[in-house]
């Protein structure tokens, strides 16, 4: 081997090292600087209230679903996750509700039987029957950072034919991309085991869902085009509503957007977003 080669050795080493070190630099969050550090399948059409580390807009990233958490509402501002035929299988409903502890320590945990004798169902956003694959999964859906009090007549009814129908979709053999909260206020329910006695769960007045469906799994982005299916429904969180068809609660994307004040589809360009966002699903 001639000199000049061995001469270039050392220089691509000290080359690689500084590589590295950069590579090494940039992971390491500067202080006071916590990064979003969630990166998941379920936040394929964008996080809608830009949730990071917020108390009230705190990110979860879960195998099985995505959230944003509000620790003074003490429910989930929305839940976003995929649905397609692999999470789909025979496991049986668990219903082994129970707090999360991943939330951070000395935030109050939702247990349970702090919805006892509300008159509110523990509502599912992410639906246990939409993870139905494992066991594992399936549990992961009656954590109670997924759940929300609704009125029965509502979570029984059309919310639960919407949630139906979604999956009725998949055996069709299409993906959707879903994500559901509620606003507002219509009552709230004392926590059992708070040492703030002003600390509630807020019931939402309103409950959303937006559905995006595609007609093919695995195409993420790409699968989503103007012409794309989506179903926007925005019910009331009311007793009274059992026997009323989801359908009757169509509503445009841009009118959930102006409720809540979030952006939806937010990884979609702005054409899209505008073409998909004023249209109400009339299929
Ligand atoms: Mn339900
Ligand atoms: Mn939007």
């Amino acid at each position: 081997m001639s000199k000049a080669r061995w001469a270039v050795a050392p220089l691509l080493g000290l080359l690689l090292m500084a590589v590295v070190g950069c590579g090494l630099l940039l992971r390491s969050p500067l202080p006071g600087f916590n990064p979003p550090a969630v990166t998941s399948v379920h936040l394929t059409l964008g996080n809608p209230s830009g949730a990071s580390r917020t108390p009230t807009n705190y990110l979860i990233g879960k195998p099985q679903y995505a959230l944003s958490y509000n620790n003074q509402t003490h429910t989930p501002n929305w839940v976003s996750w995929q649905l397609n035929a692999s999470w789909l299988g025979n496991v049986p409903r668990r219903n082994d509700f129970r707090p999360d502890e991943t939330l951070p320590s000395g935030w109050y945990r939702v247990t349970p039987s702090d919805y006892n004798g509300s008159g509110f169902d523990r509502g599912h956003m992410t639906p246990s029957a939409d993870r139905s694959s494992t066991v594992e999964n399936n549990s992961a859906t009656f954590l109670m950072t997924n759940i929300l009090p609704q009125a029965p007549d509502n979570n029984q009814g059309p919310w639960a034919e919407l949630e139906n129908y979604c999956r009725d979709l998949v055996r069709q053999g299409k993906e959707l991309y879903l994500v559901a909260g509620g606003y507002g206020s219509k009552r709230t329910i004392a926590l059992r085991r708070t040492d703030s006695p002003n600390d509630r769960i807020v019931a939402p007045a309103n409950v959303w869902k937006v559905a995006v469906v595609l007609d093919q799994p695995g195409q993420g982005l790409q699968g989503i085009g103007d012409r794309t299916r989506v179903i926007a429904v925005n019910m009331p969180n009311n007793q009274g509503i059992r026997e009323t068809d989801w359908r009757t609660f169509r509503v445009s994307v841009d009118s959930i957007e102006a409720a809540t004040g979030y952006d939806l589809l937010s990884s979609l360009p702005a054409a899209i977003q505008d073409q998909l966002e004023r249209r109400v699903d009339q299929q």
